[in-house]
């Protein structure tokens, strides 16, 4: 965080200075200008203090890197754009002075350039961030360090800043939750409910996390969050949640918990064609190429446009249209086919129902018509969901349990979700217990908690304020089982964390297919859901089937199922006869033979 994008700056300054201190010694260090050698310096170390200096004082931009490279014994000085620089406290200017500048940012709204101007704070790349000894606050700075961390979450991203508790993870697991961090179901922009998206979730209930980061407010995720705070337990359930699943309590979700909205818009344009041929929004009449069941046009009004707040099921048609014949000509010349229009209605896609949240009429560029159809459905988390907490502890819904069949604890809390205690070793996301164990402390406080990486609230205290209100400092709590009221042997680690709904919802992703579309090229069947596609059976599934013996089955799938294609031969010559559909009659193109296999 805080970092910027170097600009490109004249190095002629620079350059000049070292081509007339610099000499042609073989026995000194080389120093390059943006890549150019201008010559070689006795004491490499000296000369790049002495030009940090001057960059302190501004006679250098403060976007220029200046580096002495160790290993290779070479002065690097840098001025090109795209370069990441990062800002960090300059040790040696820590005086009376630069404290007092630096209590003026904070309190006194002086501006943060002000530090930079001064030298107090100076921006470094990674060339120079190499040979830089930072602390990572002001009170840890020792004789040896060179530079000092402004605060020390700014060294991780906005995305990672809003986790708690992050320097208690390994990093791989941090990098996974900030990537999941973009996956939640939230509030994407407040101006949702004017907006066109293609796809949209918005969460109906999103909640404030109990245990919150500076970083966090900062970006405003208290205002738009994107979770909610549930009652977590460590323990297994029946085997439902092996493996990463997750049991979830089916009465809070019909309380609301983890529900969302799902929109998607569809468009629809009225196209003209060369020589006065045109699209047309209407109802399809029974005659037109490709006309659909009447069952599907039966939510259109009359000039073929779906009404907002009609209710819609699978592959209903939203707007009806018909578009003109494709070879028109070509079929008036042989004068055999009368013009058929062809149906060219927009359809709901496969499996999604809900209603129409808004019906927009424009006008594209080129002056058609166009209609964006915006349409709503609820989404209540479902077996197959997909929720995380923000530790890269992402799992499915295996299964969903009455609240009455759930364990619930001595003051009769019954938690929304089970997780499977075996997530946690071998990842160490050590974060995730103390949100837990914060996320209580915070409930039963009143208050919200500070996670923010390295100045977070100590874990004794809250431990503390557990035992204040009656509870064990562990976290740990007994349990009995809701369907036979006896106590559960073991005591079960309970609490309040923060998790997110990710976009990945079985309702978009469900799929069947019996027959349906084939590629023209392969006979194959297609593939993708949009396209009614089949499912694909690769090389490794079919090593399967021939590890197993199962050849009936392998032929079924990879041929009878695929792409089986029957071929007529002429029973003389072999040739491959010809099929005329109309009579039904094959004939032979060789020697007009009819006999054929
Ligand atoms: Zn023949």
């Amino acid at each position: 965080m805080g970092a910027i994008i170097s600009k490109e700056r004249d190095d002629s300054y620079v350059r000049e200075k070292l081509e007339k201190i610099c000499s042609q010694s073989a026995y000194s260090t080389d120093v390059y200008v943006n890549g150019v050698l201008i010559g070689s310096h006795p004491e490499p170390k000296k000369l790049v203090e002495d030009l940090r200096e001057e960059r302190r004082n501004g006679k250098i931009d403060y976007d220029v890197s200046i580096a002495y490279e160790e290993r290779n014994n070479e002065v690097q000085v840098y001025s090109g754009a795209g370069r990441i620089l990062r800002p960090l406290i300059v040790v040696k200017n820590l005086n009376k002075k630069g404290d007092g500048l630096i209590e003026d940012v904070k309190n006194k709204g002086l501006k943060f350039e002000v530090l930079v101007k001064k030298g107090i704070v100076e921006y470094v790349d990674a060339a120079e961030e190499e040979e830089a000894y930072i602390a990572i606050t002001r009170d840890k700075i020792t004789t040896e360090h060179t530079h000092a961390e402004i605060t020390p979450s700014i060294l991780t991203s906005i995305a990672e800043g809003y986790i708690p508790f992050a320097n208690y993870n390994s990093a791989p697991r941090v990098e996974m939750a900030s990537a999941m961090a973009k996956q939640a179901v939230g509030i994407p922009t407040t101006s949702f409910p004017s907006r066109l998206d293609s796809l949209m979730h918005v969460m109906d209930y999103p909640q404030r996390p109990v245990v919150r980061t500076d970083v966090s407010e900062i970006f405003h995720f208290d205002k738009m969050p994107a979770g909610q705070n549930f009652v977590v337990a460590l323990l297994s359930y029946e085997g439902y949640n092996m493996e990463d699943a997750i049991v979830i309590n089916q009465s809070s979700l019909e309380r609301g918990l983890g529900r969302s909205t799902f929109y998607r818009t569809y468009t629809a344009e009225e196209v003209h064609y060369h020589g006065a041929q045109q699209d047309r929004f209407e109802i399809p009449k029974e005659d037109v190429e490709g006309h659909l069941p009447a069952d599907a046009y039966k939510n259109l009004s009359n000039d073929g446009i779906i009404l907002p707040e009609t209710e819609f099921g699978s592959e209903d048609v939203l707007v009806g249209k018909t578009a003109p014949p494709r070879f028109l000509e070509e079929i008036s010349m042989f004068g055999r086919i009368a013009e058929r229009r062809r149906d060219a209605s927009v359809t709901a896609n496969e499996m999604e129902s809900g209603w129409i949240e808004s019906v927009v009429l424009t006008e594209t560029d080129e002056g058609n018509t166009m209609i964006k159809i915006k349409t709503r459905s609820p989404r209540i988390p479902e077996i197959g969901d997909k929720l995380a907490s923000r530790y890269g502890q992402k799992g499915v819904i295996g299964m969903t349990v009455r609240q009455e069949d759930m364990p619930f604890t001595n003051e009769g809390i019954v938690p929304d979700l089970i997780m499977n205690p075996h997530a946690i070793p071998s990842r160490t996301t050590v974060g995730h217990l103390i949100e837990m164990l914060g996320g209580t402390a915070g409930c039963l406080d009143g208050r919200f908690i500070d996670g923010t990486a390295f100045e977070n609230e100590k874990e004794s205290d809250l431990r503390k304020v557990l035992e204040n209100f009656g509870f064990k400092n562990n976290g740990k709590q007994i349990l009995y089982d809701g369907r036979t009221g006896e106590k559960i042997e073991a005591e079960i680690f309970i609490g309040v964390i923060y998790y997110q709904r990710l976009h990945h919802m079985v309702a978009n992703k469900i799929h069947t297919r019996a027959k349906g579309p084939v590629q023209m090229l392969t006979r194959q069947p297609t593939e993708g859901r949009a396209k009614h596609g089949g499912l694909r059976f690769g090389e490794m599934e079919r090593d399967c089937l021939i590890g197993h013996g199962a050849s009936a089955v392998l032929k079924d799938r990879l041929l009878d199922e695929s792409d089986k294609v029957k071929i007529p031969l002429c029973s003389k010559c072999g040739v491959m006869a010809v099929h005329d559909y109309e009579r039904n009659k094959f004939t032979c193109p060789v020697c007009g033979d009819s006999q054929v296999y």
